[in-house]
């Protein structure tokens, strides 16, 4: 089953994907098994996105007493699950308004139109990105990016686009002016490495925003929805972006994005100038609607207490070999580890004492697992870190 699966994949599928060795047979909390009867824990969770790990029975149980009034209707249609979860997300982060995409890419590609509709009039029409960040594979969002592989022969992209170096006070200065419509940035970079955004960075950021007048767009795709024990990354910040994008855990396992602004912003849009088919799927946002409970009922608590416990046992692991792992990095459930060798061979390692993790930029092992994830599942990663680095050691 296994062998033949994989060859009939490989012979049918785009071969854009490096899959790993694994061909899933069911899924639940934080372990998935395969078709051979093996289990794994999964400190991956679909890439940062199945919050309440696999099959929680509050997911299941929305979609089954959805799927039995209406699946799909279109955005001609007035839906409760739609409303209800935009008025969660409206209390819950301060916004007045709320757009749903299926994607995350979807949602950045809408935030720059947003910006760049509200920049017209006043001829701010340059949007910057910075080193490191992800933002999808659209062009728009491609076009804030500096990752060659996913670029490659597939220009040209979009004019008035550029990057600057992220935590790069200088690289701001000058780059920055009054053409400057909107800056995107990851708060705490996913793909990039986990890595962080500077005080002192963010501040030069929101002082030339005031002198300049542009817009900060927060890509909380990654670092969102509970994922660092606070709603957003850039909680951990004294600031307040005026576009919000949303997608991976907030669908709770559904593709589901958002866009969420400010009323003054939000009205820039008149009625036909953005939309989707799918976005808002009123499946994806009754189990939207399910995450954002579970966060309340005590979820984000859980996930601050297990990330200060996740960081201090990464720590101590860091202090066991020094000369592999030169850094911890992260907020909560969103780690990395900057090794001193590629990533993958850990990765590789781990998954042969099944474990599920992932490489992010090159030396950095990425674990972003279900947010209900235990302290027994992280003491079950740091043993079999500790296996696997002894017999890198040797
Ligand atoms: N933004 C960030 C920070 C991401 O991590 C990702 C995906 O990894 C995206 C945007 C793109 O999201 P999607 O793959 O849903 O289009």
């Amino acid at each position: 089953m296994k062998n033949s699966l994989i060859k009939r994949e490989h012979d049918s599928i785009f071969q854009t994907y490096k899959r790993l060795p694994i061909v899933v047979d069911h899924a639940e909390g934080a372990r998935i098994t395969d078709v051979e009867g093996n289990v794994y824990l999964d400190f991956l969770g679909g890439i940062a996105v199945n919050a309440l790990g696999h099959s929680h029975p509050k997911i299941i149980e929305a979609i089954n007493n959805q799927i039995k009034k209406y699946i799909h209707l279109s955005n001609y249609f007035y839906q409760e699950p739609q409303v209800l979860l935009a008025e969660k997300l409206k209390s819950i982060s301060g916004y007045d308004r709320v757009f749903f995409s299926n994607s995350g890419t979807e949602a950045n590609e809408g935030a720059i139109k947003l910006a760049r509709r509200w920049g017209y009039d006043k001829e701010k029409t340059h949007i910057i990105g910075f080193t490191g960040g992800f933002h999808g594979r659209t062009y728009g969002t491609l076009s804030l990016m500096d990752k060659p592989l996913y670029k490659e022969k597939m220009g040209p992209f979009l004019p008035n686009m550029r990057m600057l170096q992220y935590n790069n006070i200088q690289a701001l200065i000058g780059e920055i002016n009054d053409f400057t419509c909107a800056i995107i940035i990851e708060f705490i970079q996913g793909e990039g490495g986990i890595t962080s955004a500077e005080n002192e960075f963010i501040d030069k950021i929101f002082d030339l925003k005031k002198k300049f007048g542009f817009l900060v767009i927060a890509d909380e795709i990654q670092c969102g929805t509970g994922r660092t024990g606070k709603f957003f990354g850039f909680n951990h910040y004294d600031v307040s972006p005026d576009i919000v994008t949303m997608a991976k855990g907030i669908g709770g396992g559904l593709p589901l994005g958002a866009i969420l602004a400010k009323e003054e912003l939000a009205k820039v849009w008149e009625k036909g100038m953005h939309g989707t088919t799918y976005g808002g799927n009123a499946l994806a946002c009754t189990t939207g609607l399910v995450v954002l409970e579970e966060l309340d009922n005590g979820l984000m608590t859980h996930v601050s207490e297990t990330g200060h416990y996740f960081t201090n046992m990464l720590k101590r692991i860091q202090k066991e070999f020094p000369t592999l792992i030169y850094e911890v990095r992260g907020i909560g459930l969103m780690q990395g580890l900057l090794l001193s060798f590629d990533a993958n061979e850990l990765v590789n390692a781990l998954l042969e004492k099944k474990i599920i993790t992932n490489a992010a930029s090159g030396k950095v092992l990425r674990l972003v697992p279900p947010l209900i994830i235990t302290k027994d599942d992280v003491n079950e990663l740091i043993d079999t870190l500790r296996q696997c680095l002894n017999n890198f050691n040797k």
